[in-house]
């Protein structure tokens, strides 16, 4: 899944791979998938892309957005991108294959699920695209300590730090994958509520939050993620199933996997005691 580095990694190598190409032919829908979703009719695209050139991309939370004159191509967090030179073997399962004039082509496939959107500028009103073009991206100076701080206000005290983080859109992009290593860095228990996150605690928690987004994002996205390239990101995980038999780094206790809203959280119990109540106020 592509959360905020990784969709930001992958704009940036499309602004340096195809911005300014022009589209010659584009496919959409073409490999049977149960789990792709196309805004409007998939078999209109081609229709609406060829012969426009390719603008900025750009990433909105864990989505990208290409511009294509007033068309706008956007990929959802479940959408692998890849990028093929001319000549090169192409895959033969796509949901999305746009090709250039000068052979090379951007191929997409979805694992899971995924969306595909090809609308003119302004004409899409899916609620996660928009709340993820109105939130302030946490790696944006806007997204700073005052910011963050009030997220809580609108929060139940019961909520976990995970579902405070990771659900209801609150910060978007920000998913179940870089929050692991959020939480660790913050010494935080996934579970811990909200009631008995102190000011000191929150505090932490923002500066943690900034610190790995921003280290995940300048290696280029984490290992357990493939950019547009089909490189594993330059980030490694501290907590991810590829880390779970590795003893914890800093105390070398072993870390803990366990289902919890949708999803596993890997922690250290050591490093992140569960705390039941505010201690430090
Ligand atoms: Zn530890």
């Amino acid at each position: 899944m592509l959360e905020i580095p990784e969709s930001r990694t992958i704009a940036d190598q499309l602004n340096k791979t195809v911005k300014g190409k022009k589209i010659s032919r584009v496919i959409a829908g073409f490999s049977p998938h149960g789990f792709a979703f196309f805004l409007g009719n998939p078999g209109d695209y081609s229709e609406m892309l060829e012969g426009k050139t390719l603008g900025n991309a750009a990433a909105l939370s864990g989505m990208v957005e290409i511009e294509a004159g007033k068309m706008r191509i956007l990929f959802g967090d479940g959408v692998n991108l890849r990028y093929y030179e001319s000549g090169s073997k192409l895959p033969e399962k796509h949901q999305f294959f746009m090709e250039f004039f000068d052979g090379s082509a951007v191929v997409c496939t979805i694992q899971m699920y995924g969306g595909i959107s090809v609308f003119q500028e302004g004409k899409n009103e899916n609620p996660y695209y928009l709340t993820a073009r109105e939130k302030t991206n946490p790696l944006t100076d806007a997204f700073d300590e005052s910011y963050f701080l009030s997220l809580f206000d609108d929060v139940k005290p019961s909520f976990s730090a995970k579902a405070f983080l990771a659900t209801e859109q609150r910060i978007p992009g920000l998913g179940n994958g870089v929050l692991q290593d959020i939480l660790f860095n913050a010494g935080i228990h996934p579970k811990t509520k909200i009631s008995a996150l102190s000011e000191k605690d929150r505090k932490r928690l923002f500066k943690a939050l900034k610190k790995t987004l921003k280290s995940m994002t300048d290696k280029g996205g984490r290992n357990t993620e493939r950019d547009l390239f089909g490189k594993t990101g330059g980030y490694k995980t501290i907590l991810s199933s590829k880390t779970l038999k590795d003893p914890c780094p800093v105390c070398g206790t072993m870390i803990v996997r366990q289902a919890f809203l949708g999803g596993n959280v890997y922690f250290c119990p050591i490093c992140q005691p569960l705390k039941q109540r505010c201690l430090d106020e």
